[in-house]
């Protein structure tokens, strides 16, 4: 990526591969491996137009029913006015 981080200011990346996570509605996709630009001081991360494109795309796919997914977990949510000790 060249240009500067719109959050520090500096102007070095590293291309990188990293988990993304997107929501929609209650709904909760994870891509490993997705490709990104991190800004080496402060650590945010750029993705190019066309990867958020095909992750949106696999998200609509998977909740319309016509993917699925590699792998499912399910994951435990709770309130923290319900915790305990
Ligand atoms: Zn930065």
């Amino acid at each position: 990526m060249s240009g500067k981080c719109s959050f520090c200011g500096n102007t070095d990346f590293r291309s990188a591969q990293v988990q993304y996570v997107d929501r929609r509605d209650g709904s909760m996709l994870i891509v490993n491996g997705v490709p990104c630009e991190e800004c080496t001081y402060c650590g945010e991360r750029y993705y190019e137009a066309v990867v958020l494109k095909k992750i949106e795309r696999e998200f609509e796919a998977i909740r319309s029913g016509k993917r699925r997914p590699r792998k499912e977990v399910t994951v435990p949510i709770d309130d923290y006015s319900r915790l305990v000790g």
